[in-house]
């Protein structure tokens, strides 16, 4: 793993978060659609503390196709992202969200890194040479990738070889921050 870049991180630094799988329970075949189901992993709210004082920015990127299914709505999803930030305790940045169908192949839906280029919009300080993707699957290993990130792979059900570092959770990787 090519993890020199931990020591090179400081308030300079992005930090883009997928969400499913590295910060909530991923619901398989499906989609969190009520704050019932937006169940944070364990030590999530303690590893945003650790984001919140090395990282200048904190972006939670999110594919959420169920709304282009039609299985929930925009409005369901800012409820359950209130509710999830609220469990979380730290302010971020901004969350961005793909609602549209895998099949329309939107420049805003990972692996495209339409979500990135808004973030930099936003926030034009943004470097992607410093930034960091985490995601729990291939398509965030690709986004980051795309993007010119330092990628961060949560382990999921697929192996993935490609990223610059492999965790197990996303507070094993803010235990390295700290170090
Ligand atoms: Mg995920």
């Amino acid at each position: 793993m090519k993890t020199e870049f931990l020591a090179s991180i400081d308030n300079t630094w992005s930090l883009f978060l997928d969400r499913d799988g590295v910060i909530n329970k991923r619901i398989v075949g499906g989609y969190v659609k009520t704050t019932a189901e937006m169940i944070l992993l364990p030590q999530v709210a303690e590893a945003f503390s650790v984001f919140k004082q090395t990282f200048n920015h904190i972006f939670i990127v999110t594919n959420q196709q169920g709304i282009g299914k039609g299985l929930m709505t925009e409005s369901d999803l800012q409820v359950v992202h209130a509710y999830m930030l609220q469990q979380i305790a730290t302010p971020i940045d901004a969350i961005y969200y793909c609602p549209t169908l895998a099949a329309e192949n939107s420049l805003m839906r990972k692996p495209n890194i339409g979500m990135a280029l808004q973030a930099k919009k936003d926030f034009p300080d943004v470097d992607f040479s410093k930034s960091v993707m985490v995601g729990d699957s291939p398509s965030d290993m690709q986004f980051g990738l795309n993007a010119g990130m330092k990628t961060v792979y949560v382990k999921g059900e697929e192996d993935f070889d490609g990223a610059d570092l492999q965790v197990d959770t996303l507070y094993e990787f803010a235990r390295l921050l700290k170090k």
